[in-house]
């Protein structure tokens, strides 16, 4: 099926990602109608139109799925119900299953362990008891997440020995976790790669990405040559997961480069922030093949646009350097238009092309 330029593109999500999702699809003569509980989502502000809902109301999400020619997420801690009711009123890419996978870090370790992928090891810990048994299998240093909702570091807790178990099942709040060994790797990259309904996948250089207390950081493309059999090695796991989803869309998958080989750490059913470097540093950015994927339209190409691309997240107040940003001529500056410099919170970012790119 073809989604015709001058449609209408629903996207669940009002964050950054869903902004430069509907910036790309302008660019192609698409409309995008945005759904997100905020009052003023800096998505919503270039985009034609605005729904503001809760995202586990159905019948909203329903009337949002009437109103739009093809729908897609860029968020997703979305229960998958909610979003069933909106996949029957429009096709919905990625399919829900990848998120429900995605969405829960215990099934999407089983789900990449069952096609040959290898996370770190990992017990359940849903009760405080179970992590002690999940301690005791595991051993420590080891790294506790709640199975839902984490993200940029949040609902995860360290524990150097089985005295921090205690403070570490108070910082989860008791909730549902899963127990990761921790892994002493030496890089981490990311493989983004983009799937069209007929089974046509391309995949970006991948980046190694930078992280600072479990925030991104910055992601440099092309990886070092040291790391490229890890990548390839993860590039065909990600394209395997990708198949077995019948995915279609943009899909990242999260690594470790350790002395052993790729250790898988999580998968996200959407853009993600280590591809941003692609919308000046590929041919075609991360979020037009989205698009396209969704639509039904040829996918476009994904080398490189110069020999080494840079990009750098903006977090908290670094946001009001941005007039001394731009005095470097290289700089590609990215603003999302959020209202309040939170720290920790992500308020834009730069990309810098060629040779140098502050490394
Ligand atoms: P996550 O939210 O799971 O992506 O974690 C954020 C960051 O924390 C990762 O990118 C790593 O830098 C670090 N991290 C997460 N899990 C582990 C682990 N099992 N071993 C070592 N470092 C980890």
């Amino acid at each position: 099926m073809t989604v015709r330029p001058g449609s209408t593109i629903g996207i669940v999500g009002g964050g950054q990602l869903g902004r430069m999702l509907a910036m790309a699809a302008a660019q192609l003569g698409y409309r995008c109608h945005i759904y997100a509980p905020d009052e003023d989502p800096c998505a919503a502000e270039v985009s034609a139109l605005f729904t503001r809902g809760a995202y586990d109301d159905e019948a909203a999400l329903a009337r949002f799925g009437a109103s739009v020619d093809v729908a897609t997420y860029e968020f997703e801690n979305i229960a998958a119900a909610p979003l069933a009711a909106l996949a029957a009123a429009a096709p919905l890419y990625p399919p829900v299953k990848a998120l429900e996978v995605a969405q829960d870090r215990l099934s999407e370790k089983e789900f990449v362990t069952d096609l040959g992928g290898r996370p770190a090891p990992f017990a359940p810990a849903s009760s405080r008891e179970e992590l002690d048994t999940a301690l005791a299998h595991i051993g420590a240093p080891a790294i506790l997440k709640t199975r839902r909702f984490g993200y940029d570091g949040k609902g995860q807790a360290r524990i150097m020995s089985a005295e921090d178990a205690d403070a570490a099942w108070d910082a989860v709040r008791g909730a549902p976790c899963v127990l990761e060994g921790f892994v002493r790797f030496e890089d981490e990259f990311s493989i983004l790669l983009c799937r069209s309904a007929k089974g046509e996948v391309v995949t970006w250089d991948a980046p190694r990405n930078v992280h600072a207390e479990g925030i991104l950081r910055a992601s440099v493309a092309p990886a070092s040559l040291i790391l490229r059999p890890a990548i390839e090695e993860a590039r065909a796991l990600a394209v395997r997961v990708a198949e077995a989803l019948d995915y279609v869309g943009v899909l990242t998958l999260e690594f470790f480069a350790s002395a052993d080989g790729p250790v898988f750490n999580e998968m996200a059913p959407r853009v993600h922030n280590s591809g941003h470097w692609t919308i000046e540093g590929a041919l075609t950015s991360q979020f037009e093949n989205h698009i396209r994927a969704i639509c039904g339209l040829p996918l476009g190409g994904t080398a490189l646009a110069a020999p080494k691309v840079r990009m750098q997240n903006i977090i908290g107040d670094d946001v009001d350097a941005w007039h001394e940003i731009l005095s470097d001529p290289a700089a590609h500056l990215h603003l999302y238009g959020k209202g309040e410099a939170r720290p920790g919170r992500k308020m834009g970012h730069i990309t810098f092309l060629g040779s140098g790119t502050g490394e």
